[in-house]
């Protein structure tokens, strides 16, 4: 739909102008530390923060009507289907702490989630949209060196931050072991699907010239000050 952007008032009520607001889409693959920057900017900019993932657990958790019909996708191990997360996260952006923003984490996740965004945000600012790149291999190395004591399950990073002793906790002497949703071949498959769902988001907000791309090889800090300076940009 090509909908005209703005119609003109009839008779114009006058209107207090509220602060347009700022909506941050962030596309990154697993381990490109796309949650821990959402976390600092909700912190930073003061707007909530929305991941699709903890929006569904909500709703299944509370057993909401949305949630129950998600749940019948999920066990019978399909993919809960767009319109279904489209209502809940436009549910959710309708609340009260999203008037000044939103930044959103794991969704578009698809093209048409991205044009029904598109169409709600019709008569608003264009979203700013952060693409976290980092390459496969790099994304490889950093998720299949992470373990976590057998025991208390303290997460170290055999890179980032080691155990003192090779394979022992350092809190309670446990084993150190690597999660089964850690391993390469895991890894490997999750990436296939990134990139088959996210490359054409990428292609669809780079066309619209809303596209930034964050070398995500940088420590956290610059990371986090590259997109800030994109937000100002903005
Ligand atoms: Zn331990």
């Amino acid at each position: 739909m090509s909908g005209s952007i703005s119609s003109a008032p009839l008779s114009a009520p006058v209107k207090t102008a509220a602060p347009a607001p700022l909506v941050l889409i962030l596309l990154g693959p697993p381990g490109s530390g796309k949650g821990t920057q959402a976390k600092m900017l909700e912190d930073k900019m003061n707007l909530p923060h929305i991941s699709t993932g903890d929006l569904l657990r909500d709703h299944i958790r509370r057993g909401t009507a949305l949630g129950k019909q998600a749940q019948t996708y999920m066990d019978k191990g399909h993919l809960v289907p767009d319109g279904l997360i489209l209502d809940m996260l436009f549910e959710r952006v309708s609340l009260e702490d999203c008037a000044k923003g939103y930044i959103l984490d794991g969704s578009p996740r698809t093209i048409p989630q991205a044009e029904a965004l598109q169409q709600r945000l019709i008569g608003q600012p264009a979203p700013v949209v952060i693409n976290l790149d980092l390459s496969d291999a790099q994304i490889i190395e950093r998720l299949t060196k992470r373990v976590v004591c057998e025991k208390c399950g303290t997460p170290y990073h055999l890179l980032y931050s080691p155990p003192k002793t090779l394979g022992k906790c350092d809190k309670c002497s446990g084993s150190l072991i690597q999660r089964p949703d850690d391993t390469e071949a895991v890894i490997a498959k999750r990436l296939k699907v990134y990139h088959e769902q996210t490359e054409p988001l990428i292609a669809f907000y780079s066309k619209q010239k809303l596209l930034h791309t964050v070398d995500c090889t940088a420590d956290k800090d610059t990371v986090f000050s590259m997109i800030l300076a994109f937000i100002k940009q903005h």
